[in-house]
């Protein structure tokens, strides 16, 4: 995949999430049994939130109010956090003008914000993956700095809401991740360079932290890289965060298609709008924007809207990484 353009990997990260978030929306809250019965293939149907094929959820608005304020204002707290009030008292970045899916840690974050607080003292001690699913812009915006970077920004993105050290552990390591793919690293590559960048700075700068990231601490299959040999049922796919890391990362390294990293994740059920989200933002990434299936992309709502914003998005990223 070392051939792709970085404009590929970045349309097609931000495309991928989105995808992934609306492939997995009818399959949240389901039992894997069920699902094994009758599995997602195609964009379906939400019964739940009635909602129809393509509709994506808070896991691509938050992540795309990101992109948005990336755009206008470059890397500022303050931005991300104005956008994400947009969204919760707005509708903005949404496909039907609602805020919709919230999940608890993030609304009461967000409520903070709208009470003046800081987004430096807004986030909730959570270990769940509300920051985790809305990362993938911050590494993209990134790609071109050094690792050390990557990891504080991603840490201070997602202590907007989740300040847990799961929480920004797994922020730091999909980030780590998605620049290591976007240097156009193979899969276990870029894995073996994610958990070595990760170790090296956390023992460094957040030693405090360095206990998680051990083989039998909570991130410790990930790290170790042995969650690549895990067998279906050791997999979690719940609101956990190290379970959608999780989740997402094996999906990703045992399939060889976009299509068959999502179909794979998404049939995990649980959370499963968020881990394809999470999902889908790697194998975008990997694979690139063409590798998405087009009846999935065409099925998005809101489609010529998500595209232009990721193409708006890829433009800004290549101006701040190739200046001139
Ligand atoms: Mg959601």
């Amino acid at each position: 995949m070392g051939s792709l353009s970085i404009n590929e990997r970045i349309v097609g990260g931000l495309v991928g999430l989105v995808v992934g978030d609306a492939l997995g929306l009818p399959a949240q809250f389901e039992e894997r049994d069920k699902l094994k019965r009758r599995p997602i293939e195609r964009m379906e149907w939400s019964d739940f939130f009635e909602t129809p094929p393509g509709t994506w959820s808070d896991d691509s608005s938050l992540t795309l109010a990101t992109v948005d304020a990336l755009i206008k204002r470059g890397l500022d707290l303050n931005a991300i956090a104005e956008a994400f009030v947009e969204w919760f008292k707005h509708g903005e970045y949404t496909p039907f003008g609602k805020a919709f899916d919230l999940g608890m840690t993030v609304s009461s974050a967000v409520l903070k914000l709208i009470d003046g607080e800081p987004p430096t003292s807004s986030g909730m001690y959570r270990a769940s993956n509300g920051s985790l699913m809305r990362i993938l812009p911050i590494p993209i915006y990134m790609y071109c700095s050094p690792p050390e970077e990557v990891v504080e920004w991603a840490f201070k993105v997602s202590a907007i809401t989740h300040t847990h050290p799961l929480a920004l552990l797994s922020c730091g390591y999909y980030s780590l991740l998605i620049k290591a793919i976007m240097e156009g690293k193979s899969k276990e590559e870029a894995l073996k360079t994610a958990s070595k960048q990760l170790i090296n700075i956390v023992k460094t700068s957040h030693p405090d932290m360095l206990e998680h990231l051990k083989p039998d601490g909570e991130l410790g299959r990930v790290i170790t890289l042995e969650i690549l040999n895990a067998k279906e049922d050791e997999i979690q796919s719940s609101g956990y965060v190290v379970h959608t890391l999780e989740a997402s990362i094996w999906a990703f390294h045992k399939t060889n298609t976009f299509k068959d990293a999502l179909l794979l994740a998404v049939n995990l059920g649980d959370d499963a709008d968020t881990v394809g989200a999470v999902c889908g933002g790697l194998a975008g990434t990997y694979y690139g924007l063409k590798a998405i299936p087009k009846e999935w992309v065409n099925t998005l709502q809101r489609r010529k809207y998500v595209l232009s914003l990721a193409e708006a998005f890829a433009e800004t990223v290549s101006k701040r990484c190739n200046p001139d």
